[in-house]
């Protein structure tokens, strides 16, 4: 049903236009082709980070914008709007999360990942996250090893065990996207790559149906090792998995489709507007929360220098060192709790959630200057205490929650 599919698209497409320009959505592959890549060892792991627990994983990105013509040097607004799609996207907050069929609602996930544009460098210095480069390369660099490398016209990447390096160009063809799978290619050229007609929602990114940023998000998904719904092989109708328990078994693809209500192309309704499938931007909606378990797994296994990375810390100025502060933005909390540690000594604080009687309901750690958003809804209301400790430091908070 896939094959058929495209093929009457491509007809379609190529009566109704004298250019005849075949869509590729997507040109992420397995270094090894058909290479499956199971759930199962990953999940200790999994079980480890106790995913009941509301967490907020930030995610340093660097976008590198390789250029040719000036309008492939896309405006900071445009990458913005990308980064404002990704953190909507992997949090659970996008507007089209209204249309998922009543089936699939309560497998929504809200994966976590905070996207923030780096704001230290690796060498430590102030960034706003963008790399531009004018290359010689007019007739697209996307999808090639050279996007990844300056000497060829490209853009070295940072330190991809640190950042997520995004980059952004022309492609060849029509091609949207290509995401690296942890563990696979060479380690200078982990991360994602997105034709700059497809990155964000202004600018160069206006023309439906991939105008919302999806395919960003979509090879993000790829880059935290998920699969495509219908597996690792596009030929193995209804045979192959994609190693998540809740992602139903399906065949069609939906590329440039936008499909309502219950579809089958196996033996359940597919989810045709979840983020690993070929559907229209703006019918797409959610991750499920298998592929939530898997990615954050991924992190956790492959790209756990993420997790300790600096990069979207501010950089040390030259001011005097000043008293830490714990501040807490909005209280009483309804909700959310968004809380950042102010202090002039960088690292890790141990942070917890105290009741009145003292006990921790909540545990985790985070980094100086670095605004952290939690999800309180679980713990009730009432007061409570937020407490941030580092070495013989110790500040704290009482909160009212809503
Ligand atoms: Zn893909």
């Amino acid at each position: 049903m896939k094959a058929r599919s495209t093929t009457l698209f491509i007809l379609i497409f190529c009566f109704a236009n004298a250019f005849c320009q075949v869509t590729e959505r997507c040109a992420t592959v397995h270094e090894i082709a058909g290479k499956k890549r199971g759930n199962v060892r990953f999940q200790s792991k999994v079980e480890r980070l106790g995913l009941e627990e509301r967490m907020v994983i930030n995610i340093p990105v660097v976008v590198h914008v390789v250029w040719s013509k000036a309008e492939e040097n896309i405006s900071t607004e445009q990458i913005q709007s990308q980064l404002k799609v990704l953190n909507e996207d992997f949090n659970a907050g996008n507007v089209q999360i209204s249309s998922v069929p009543v089936i699939f609602q309560a497998l929504v996930a809200d994966v976590g990942f905070q996207f923030c544009l780096a704001s230290k460098d690796p060498n430590g210095q102030a960034t706003n996250g963008i790399v531009r480069i004018q290359t010689a390369n007019t007739i697209g660099i996307g999808g090639t090893t050279a996007i990844h490398h300056t000497s060829q016209g490209g853009s070295d990447a940072w330190d991809p065990s640190k950042y997520l390096n995004i980059w952004v160009s022309k492609f060849a063809g029509n091609l949207g996207g290509v995401g690296s799978f942890p563990g696979e290619g060479p380690e200078d050229e982990q991360g994602v790559e997105v034709n700059y007609k497809q990155f964000g929602t202004i600018g160069t990114a206006t023309n439906p149906p991939y105008n919302l940023g999806r395919t960003c998000t979509h090879e993000i998904g790829h880059y935290f090792n998920l699969e495509h719904v219908w597996g690792p092989n596009a030929n193995s109708c209804c045979t192959e998995d994609d190693g998540v328990a809740d992602t139903p078994v399906s065949c069609e693809d939906y590329l440039d489709e936008c499909p309502s209500g219950n579809t089958f192309s196996c033996f359940a309704p597919d989810m045709w507007m979840n983020f690993m499938n070929y559907t229209n931007d703006a019918c797409m909606a959610m991750f499920s929360k298998g592929q939530k378990e898997r990615m954050i797994a991924a992190l956790n296994d492959f790209r756990a220098g993420l997790l300790e990375s600096d990069g979207c810390q501010s950089v040390a100025t030259n001011e005097p060192i000043f008293e830490p502060s714990l501040k807490v933005y909005g209280n009483p909390v309804d909700n959310q709790l968004v809380f950042e540690i102010k202090s002039s000594m960088t690292g890790k604080w141990d942070v917890k959630l105290v009741n009145l009687l003292g006990q921790p309901i909540y545990t985790r750690t985070a980094l100086s200057n670095t605004p952290v958003i939690l999800d309180c809804a679980a713990y009730g209301s009432g007061v409570c205490f937020l407490v941030a400790k580092q070495n013989q430091t110790e500040l704290v908070r009482k909160l009212v929650l809503n």
